[in-house]
């Protein structure tokens, strides 16, 4: 009832062009189309080890950037519904990966947790990942926050990440197969390094799923 006038008060609209949409939350399907396309990256090199696959499910521009934006930075949850929706464009994907599998988001650093209140990995992949039984599992920790990686050579950003992530403690990931999960793939350094540090605790394999990348 509350929704029904709500949605007479504010008709649902795609929050990328506006256009009049049936559910609150939802891309308009011109949208859907150019913004969400679930697809494979190519692994950083040094990744090819730890990682075995990275899958993408929209392109980092427009609304999907803003919304990211509004989330992270404005702590606005309400960017959320429509980053839901992205996902269901992944249900195919998380189908081929081995079952029972452990989700893990990519933890923040203690200081960044407490800013922000909330870790948009998260907020952002439990709902669908729970949806398909899937539970996400704190199995990582930060230890240290570490600077801006973008700008780095990829040797330098090796070294900042050196030592920020270790295996939470008393959780065991021997055997296990592991999904790692984030907002945004930009240098692939910091999935690279979660990878690296659950297989060498004995992770038998590691995918990675990131909300959206710019190298779709
Ligand atoms: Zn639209």
């Amino acid at each position: 009832m509350f929704s029904m006038f709500l949605n007479f008060l504010f008709p649902p609209r795609c929050p990328n062009c506006r256009a009049y949409v049936e559910r609150r939350g939802d891309f308009c399907a011109p949208c859907m189309r150019r913004l969400v396309h679930v697809h494979a990256l190519v692994r950083p090199t040094e990744a090819a080890d730890v990682l075995d696959g990275i899958w993408a499910f929209a392109h980092y521009r427009e609304a999907v950037r803003d919304l990211l934006r509004a989330l992270k930075y404005q702590k606005r949850k309400s960017a959320l519904p429509p980053l839901h929706a992205v996902l269901q464009a992944g249900d195919g994907i998380l189908a081929q990966l081995p079952h029972p599998i452990a989700a893990v988001p990519v933890p923040l650093a203690a200081e960044r947790a407490r800013t922000r209140g909330f870790n948009q990995a998260e907020e952002i992949f439990a709902p669908w990942l729970h949806a398909h039984d899937i539970a996400l599992t704190a199995l990582l920790i930060r230890t240290r926050a570490t600077a801006p990686l973008y700008d780095h050579t990829r040797a330098e950003r090796r070294r900042e990440l050196r030592g920020a992530f270790a295996v939470t403690e008393g959780a065991d990931v021997a055997g296990v197969d592991v999904l790692l999960v984030d907002d945004i793939m930009t240098t692939g350094a910091t999935l690279t390094e979660c990878a690296r540090v659950l297989k060498r605790a004995g992770a038998r394999r590691v995918y990675a799923f990131v909300l959206a990348s710019e190298h779709l």
